[in-house]
């Protein structure tokens, strides 16, 4: 199983090669974060030991139970890449150091709410939904410039990026446009030069179109499946409209 992991992120890391040269990329561009939800520790812990450290989970609870190996590999990082409903808040912000998932005003001020008291800021990311698929969370595009300015009033957040998830199943062509849309996306906010808001990260790919995602400009991919083996319970479970909260 040990083994199995590390031939997996070879491979990965093989790939990722690849698609830094045929798009002229430096490698040291983008980075490889580890989807892990649902992973056990052992496997955690394997691609630890090949050197991994960065990481990212979906589910508050899962963060805390993968606490005591974070604090084991002081050097890994933690981002959190699922969707975040604003009573969750304060359990996450202690665990992480960038939350890829914000996509909503009001989730914006619960976390400003919560880091004023804590005294803290946060780096988050924009996830935008680039597929328009209900079944994903995300802004729309048409309103992520406003998002951005209306995010930007909260000195506790350091805006870094974007984020989104690739139309699924989709065929490479599909795949690509979200993904373009997104660097659109990033460009016009770049021109709205907003106070306090920086926009260098693209976090974008995952198992099945991280080479397309690099070569439109991700500088995060985020691996699960390629790296772990197959989840056993359905992604829609972290994604579905049903599992939005009340907020
Ligand atoms: C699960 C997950 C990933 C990784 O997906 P794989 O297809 O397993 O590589 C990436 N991003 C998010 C937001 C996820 O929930």
């Amino acid at each position: 199983m040990e083994q199995l992991v590390e031939e997996n992120l070879q491979t990965v890391r093989r790939e990722m090669e690849l698609a830094c040269r045929d798009s002229g990329r430096r490698i040291e561009d983008v980075k490889l974060l580890l989807a892990t939800k649902t992973v056990p520790l052992e496997k955690l812990h394997s691609a630890m030991q090949a050197g991994e450290t960065l990481f990212g989970e979906n589910k508050a609870q899962e963060l805390r139970y993968k606490f005591p190996l974070m604090q084991q590999h002081k050097q890994a990082e933690w981002h959190f890449i699922g969707h975040l409903q604003t009573n969750k808040v304060k359990d996450v912000v202690k665990y992480v150091t960038l939350i890829h998932s914000v996509d909503r005003l009001k989730l914006g001020q619960a976390l400003h709410h919560h880091l004023m008291k804590e005294n803290k800021t946060m780096d988050i990311l924009l996830q935008i939904n680039t597929s328009y698929e209900e079944s994903k969370f995300g802004a729309s595009p048409e309103t992520a410039i406003e998002l951005a300015e209306q995010l930007s009033q909260f000195d506790t957040l350091n805006m870094k990026g974007l984020m989104t998830i690739g139309k699924l199943n989709a065929t490479n062509e599909e795949t690509r446009h979200c993904f373009r849309l997104l660097k659109d996306i990033q460009a016009q906010i770049k021109k709205k030069n907003i106070p306090h808001v920086e926009m260098d990260v693209l976090s974008m790919g995952m198992s099945g179109d991280f080479k397309v995602a690099i070569e439109e400009g991700a500088t995060i991919i985020r691996v699960g499946t390629s790296v772990f083996g197959q989840r056993y319970l359905p992604d829609s479970y972290y994604w579905n409209e049903n599992m939005r909260g009340n907020d």
